[in-house]
């Protein structure tokens, strides 16, 4: 166990085209921590989730367990260990649960698979329950533990994930808040961006709040326990 950051963004920055949606944003993820970027709709935060993971045009430095992995192509990004779970899940909806699990796992080392499997399985009451149902046809809180377990099963070092509550009933978000708390011993390390301030109140160790594409403050968990000033300045 090294306790250098797993994630280290230096002065990342996302583009479309022309357009600057965010710029020289820095922070860094420890094993085990989970931290919230937050911040007002257009604020930057899924676009530079897109850099980090190579899907939007990205600049700075993005650092993994040491390497840069800024200017890869995003299917090596993975394989060096940076998983999404993006908006809408990234689930292969007609395919099972298993199936997902077992593409999920491709990342991992061959003679890891079937381990990694059965732990991402294990994290998540139901999976082994539903093993054999197609993903599409579970309720949205199942398929984005789902899609969790899928990245889980790759074996990543670091976990992006894009409003995971995006459609959920809210006890639905609280079985979600509970099974990404179970995470921390896996010791990876989550950012986890999210408008549900529930969510972001029990799960988050930090926050990291985005406005117009730029970081402008950041806090710990004492801040977050302040609900109202945090939903007035911070969450829709
Ligand atoms: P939301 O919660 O609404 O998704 P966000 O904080 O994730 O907000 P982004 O989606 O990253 O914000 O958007 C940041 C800026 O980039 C906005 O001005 C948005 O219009 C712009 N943008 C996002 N996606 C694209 C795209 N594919 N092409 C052009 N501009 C985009």
């Amino acid at each position: 166990g090294s306790t250098r950051p797993s994630l280290i963004c230096r002065e990342v920055g996302a583009r479309y085209g022309l357009l600057e949606a965010c710029r020289n944003i820095s922070l860094q993820v420890d094993p085990g921590e989970i931290v919230a970027l937050i911040g007002p709709n257009g604020a930057g935060k899924t676009s530079l989730i897109g850099a980090l993971n190579g899907t939007v045009a990205g600049s700075g430095e993005v650092l993994l367990n040491g390497n840069n992995l800024m200017g890869m192509a995003t299917h090596r990004r993975s394989r060096a260990g940076l998983a999404t779970v993006p908006e809408g899940r990234g689930l292969f909806p007609t395919l099972t649960i298993g199936e997902n699990l077992a593409l999920g796992a491709r990342l991992a080392p061959s003679t890891e698979r079937a381990a990694a499997i059965e732990e991402a399985a294990g994290r998540f009451g139901f999976i082994r329950e539903r093993w054999n149902t197609a993903a599409g046809s579970l309720s949205g809180g199942e398929q984005q533990m789902v899609a969790v377990a899928k990245c889980l099963a790759g074996r990543p070092t670091v976990l992006l994930l894009d409003e995971p509550s995006q459609g959920l009933a809210p006890i639905i978000v609280g079985e979600l808040a509970e099974a990404l708390n179970g995470l921390r011993t896996t010791g990876i390390a989550i950012l986890l961006v999210e408008q549900n301030q529930t969510l972001v109140s029990i799960t988050a160790d930090r926050f990291v709040l985005l406005a117009a594409g730029q970081v402008v403050s950041q806090g710990g968990r004492a801040e977050l326990a302040d609900r109202e000033r945090m939903a007035m300045a911070y969450f829709k």
